[in-house]
């Protein structure tokens, strides 16, 4: 199969993050097996969902691991032209969704399985796919994981598809979203000196992030991201029912996206601390008063690969790149280089045409796509 028959085949799963991904999965792993790659499942714990990985080329330290995600953003809400579960051509673009982010990329690896079988490879070639990265890169750490212990040798580093233009990305913010929950005292809004309202503890604590940011911006920055500094933003608040009675529940939604500077840590630690100090406060009034906060999903931590080290330095010899680059957005690409495999971002089609109706990747991306994975096989030969 070509690469554009393989993009089709894969775009034609709709597979939405938070969704079984048990489809598509089957199929790359039945693609595998014809040509006599055996790969392994890592499912989710309800057994719905499920990664991939396997090994190309020799049992021996060292290589590469190749990854992506086979989960989509959903189309619900979008004006789109075409089919967004049929790969359309339509000039030099090929639309669907999927087609860049990141659908082209797996289909540019797979394409090039025969090329790696006959290749005689000295180091090997990993393949990682993994499931619901579109909703919180979830089942990227159990993946990375499972190919630490399945294989006693160890890959040297891993090499991440997202959408870059083939430009290689060597920085992302790392992300965490959290909701925290601030229950108060009910009762009549005249006895506001008497009881504690949710919402404006929740507006103080909102406040206090504010701050918090600003501190930060102040005192580190890196200039290769926009905005140069760790942002921290407050997405939705819900509270209360009516403006005559004191709200006994408010809770809001907030992400922090931070340099590899500062610590997502070190910030949940300074307001988990600054929250208990409010609840001894404020429980002089209302003995029962609490503020919880939950992680709503993992966090993905932040990349930070330098220019020098060594999948920086093969990235950039086979791209023939002569700049790196950072992004904004979360990958995968922080999480395998936490588990110990220093990682690149550098895939086919824009991030710009990711998420979005009429997505598309152009057929030069793909074909230079497959011809980067081609001169990776040579250089591993
Ligand atoms: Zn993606």
């Amino acid at each position: 199969m070509n690469v554009e028959q393989i993009l089709a085949k894969l775009i034609s799963f709709p597979v939405l993050g938070g969704k079984s991904n048990l489809s598509i999965l089957s199929w790359i792993e039945s693609y595998l097996t014809k040509l006599g790659i055996i790969s392994f499942r890592v499912y989710n714990e309800e057994g719905n969902k499920s990664s991939l990985h396997c090994r190309i080329g020799p049992a021996v330290d060292g290589g590469i691991i190749l990854s992506g995600h086979t989960d989509v953003v959903p189309v619900a809400g979008q004006n789109w032209d075409t089919d967004p579960f049929v790969l359309t051509e339509i000039g030099d673009k090929l639309y669907g969704r999927g087609s860049c982010d990141m659908k082209a990329f797996l289909a540019c690896i797979m394409t090039a399985v025969p090329m790696m079988v006959n290749a005689h490879l000295k180091k090997p070639i990993y393949f990682a796919f993994s499931y619901d990265e579109e909703i919180g890169c979830l089942g990227a750490p159990d993946l990375i994981e499972a190919i630490a212990s399945h294989y006693d040798e160890k890959p040297a580093y891993a090499w991440i598809g997202e959408p870059s233009m083939l430009i290689p990305i060597v920085g992302q913010k790392g992300i965490c979203v959290q909701e925290t929950i601030v229950n108060g005292s009910a009762g009549h809004s005249s006895r506001i000196r008497q009881e504690v309202s949710a919402i404006h503890e929740a507006s103080r604590l909102i406040l206090w992030l504010e701050d918090k940011m600003n501190q930060l911006a102040s005192k580190s920055s890196d200039i290769r991201f926009n905005p140069p500094h760790t942002s921290i933003h407050v997405g939705t608040l819900v509270g209360g029912i009516a403006p005559n009675v004191i709200a006994d529940r408010c809770s809001f939604k907030w992400d922090i996206r931070c340099i590899p500077q500062d610590s997502i840590s070190q910030i949940l630690e300074a307001f988990d601390a600054h929250c208990r100090t409010r609840e001894r406060e404020l429980r002089t009034i209302f003995p029962d008063f609490v503020i919880e906060t939950i992680n709503d999903h993992p966090e993905v931590p932040a990349l930070d690969t330098k220019e020098d080290q060594e999948i920086a330095q093969l990235i950039k010899e086979l791209t023939e790149a002569n700049q790196f680059d950072t992004v904004s957005y979360a990958a995968e690409a922080g999480q395998f280089d936490e588990g110990g495999f220093p990682s690149i971002i550098c895939g086919p089609g824009d991030i710009a045409q990711a998420h979005r109706a009429n997505e598309f990747v152009s057929k030069t991306q793909l074909k230079r796509g497959v011809e980067l994975i081609q001169k990776l096989i040579s250089k591993f030969s």
